[in-house]
């Protein structure tokens, strides 16, 4: 195989990019100049380099270098932000749902990225998200001191049946933890309208959402 049909194997593989549009992103690369094409694959071989998934949270996240010492816990910034709300767990599907809510500044208090979502009729739901390490972390919190314990699990995930099957699928499996401390669960899709993606929600409805959230 040449490297025109290599990358454009590789770019058919992203997120929501189709063959065609494949082909088009390496007809734009044979365009650019050495230069541009060596600084992209510079970034891209270094993209892991800076990079942890964080013990709490488990996003992405670019390491200080101060907390690179061996055996420090991986922490990122919201995690170990001691003036955030720990008792509110927001739960959404994809790092980039948390960098979104982020970005709209309505939310304080901490998350947990699932990593995937819930298809319908799903037979192993098990693989597709972490809701073993979902079940670790807040067994963990419960077992912690009074400020950290989760006092309500906010199910952030997209407004859409797949989302909707994936907030299901996660309150149905802590139930037992969530009835036995006496978390309450709520869910920010009842503010948002149908078919928003996390991703995509703007700071007021965001807001709205999270003030009426049930
Ligand atoms: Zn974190």
């Amino acid at each position: 195989m040449n490297s025109i049909d290599k990358l454009i194997e590789i770019f058919s593989k992203f997120p929501g990019i189709g063959p065609r549009q494949a082909r088009r992103f390496v007809y734009h690369l044979l365009t650019r100049a050495n230069g541009a094409l060596e600084e992209l694959a510079y970034h891209i071989k270094n993209l892991k380099v800076d990079i942890a998934v964080c013990d709490d949270c488990q996003r992405f996240f670019q390491l200080h270098h101060t907390s690179k010492q061996e055996g420090s816990p991986h922490v990122c910034d919201v995690c170990s932000n001691k003036t955030r709300d720990h008792t509110i767990l927001m739960i959404v599907q994809r790092d980039i749902d948390l960098e979104s809510v982020e970005k709209n500044d309505e939310f304080n208090g901490i998350y947990f990225v699932l990593g995937g979502s819930v298809p319908i009729l799903e037979k192993e739901p098990e693989k597709r998200i972490r809701i073993k390490k979902l079940k670790e972390f807040i067994n963990l919190r419960q077992a912690q001191d009074k400020e950290q314990k989760i006092k309500e699990i906010i199910l952030g995930v997209n407004w859409n049946p797949e989302g909707e099957n994936t907030g299901d699928y996660v309150a149905k499996e802590l139930k037992s933890i969530t009835d036995k401390y006496k978390i309450k669960i709520t869910h920010l899709g009842k503010g948002l309208s149908m078919g928003a993606e996390l991703e995509y929600t703007d700071s007021d409805t965001l807001k709205n959402a999270l003030k009426n959230r049930s």
